[in-house]
């Protein structure tokens, strides 16, 4: 297959587990579209992010020691103005002293992602197969619904578009009952562009997992507003 045009090279990255905003820098440098985000320290920098994003937005506690950052109340979605975003600010670092003491790294602020659905996108080094893709349902339903696919990287276009179409949700992501079909096209190219970076990193990925990329209405694109990685 052909490497799509701005898929790498990837950054300099150190061995262990990234933060979230790392594991999207990484994804970037591949052309994956990723939310727009700040890391700020304390409420007053949070507010001016904020400003400078756009309300609404989401506000994340950071650390590299967790794993599911909604489990703890370190997520806070959809926050509309100032106010409730320092008040966030307050319970989302307090939950964060809580869920991983002295291991915490500020908040994140970022722009509140809108679309008709969300996938999950991984991608792993076997060492019998080499690099490898997954694609499956995003969000908690990963784990719950078993609706996974998976193939080796590079992946052709039309490779990945053929192995989104053959989830047994894909008739979701085609618009059901009224609703807009969900942008394929933007999710099969996020999944080309990871393949590459699973290609090009090889065993360095210890475990990368974009969940969810949140899918907009066909023609409106795709971003990945949560990622997941680990460095070998
Ligand atoms: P977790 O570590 O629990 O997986 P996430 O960052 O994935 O935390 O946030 C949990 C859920 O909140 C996501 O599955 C997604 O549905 C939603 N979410 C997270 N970030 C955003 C965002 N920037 N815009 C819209 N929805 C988001
Ligand atoms: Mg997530």
């Amino acid at each position: 297959p052909a490497r799509p045009e701005g898929a790498g090279p990837p950054p300099a990255l150190s061995a262990g587990p990234l933060t979230e905003g790392e594991a999207k820098r990484l994804l970037a440098a591949y052309g994956i579209p990723v939310t727009r985000e700040a890391t700020v320290a304390d409420a007053d920098a949070a507010a001016a992010a904020a400003r400078a994003i756009g309300y609404p937005v989401v506000l994340k506690g950071v650390s590299r020691a967790v794993v599911h950052k909604s489990d703890l109340g370190l997520v806070r979605l959809g926050l509309a103005e100032e106010e409730a975003l320092r008040m966030a600010f307050a319970e989302v670092t307090q939950a964060l002293d809580r869920a991983a003491p002295g291991a915490g790294e500020g908040c994140v602020v970022q722009e509140m992602a809108r679309g008709e659905a969300e996938l999950f996108l991984g991608a792993m080094h076997d060492a019998q197969f080499g690099p490898m893709v997954m694609v499956g349902a995003g969000g908690v339903l990963v784990e719950f619904l078993q609706d996974v696919r998976m193939a080796p990287a590079p992946l052709a276009a039309g490779d990945a578009r053929a192995l989104i179409e053959g989830l047994r949700m894909a008739p979701l992501l085609r618009g059901l009952r009224g609703r807009p079909a969900a942008d394929l096209a933007a999710a099969a190219d996020a999944l080309v562009r990871l393949s590459w970076l699973a290609a090009d990193l090889g065993p360095r990925i210890a475990e990368l997992d974009v969940n969810p990329l949140i899918l907009r209405a066909e023609g409106q694109g795709a971003i990945a507003v949560d990622a997941r990685a680990t460095i070998a």
